[in-house]
């Protein structure tokens, strides 16, 4: 998602913080690109919405997020907010969530230890029954995607590790 007001120090997402058009997707059709990206690949188990601030899109995603798991999908969110007060607001993208990963991301108590989270700090909440606390897929450390196209473009998905970011950049962080 593009735009985030809360900027932590040593986000990885820099180039997501201002809040200015990036790629303005109807809901309608983000949807057909989910069933799309099913329909090449039958394993997928859900959508994962990261930031920028997913939250501050809160109705639009609400919206996304239903039509996703009305297909049998899951939802994963993280946030730089803390759960209990998207609880205080009444977040409506909250209420369709199976996993969240909530706090800011905190460059001093950076980990690689715990997958999906980046500072110790950082929680994951399984919301929903969709997920067990004991799926040893969530006790895994921390890991990477890393995809390049034929026009030479890398894409990281997940967590980028210290020699990648010595790499191709300043920034340690992930929320
Ligand atoms: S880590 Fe997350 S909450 Fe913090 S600035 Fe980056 S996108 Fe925003």
């Amino acid at each position: 998602m593009q735009g985030c007001a809360i900027r932590c120090p040593g986000c990885c997402n820099p180039h997501l913080f201002h809040h200015r058009p990036n790629r303005v997707v109807p809901v309608a059709d983000l949807v057909r690109e989910v069933e799309a990206a099913r329909a090449r690949e039958p394993r997928l188990e859900g959508v994962s919405l990261l930031g920028g601030e997913p939250f501050e899109q809160d109705a639009a995603l609400a919206a996304f997020a239903r039509e996703v798991k009305a297909r049998g999908l899951t939802v994963m969110v993280y946030t730089g907010h803390l759960l209990e007060d998207l609880q205080a607001r009444g977040s409506p993208l909250l209420a369709v969530t199976d996993l969240l990963v909530d706090g800011q991301y905190v460059a001093a108590e950076r980990t690689t230890k715990r997958r999906f989270i980046g500072s110790t700090n950082q929680r994951l909440f399984f919301l929903t029954d969709a997920y067990s606390e004991d799926d040893p897929r969530f006790a895994a450390p921390n890991h990477a995607e890393i995809r390049m196209n034929a026009q030479g473009e890398v894409q990281v998905v997940g967590f980028p590790f210290d020699r990648f970011l010595d790499a191709f950049g300043p920034g340690h962080g992930s929320a």
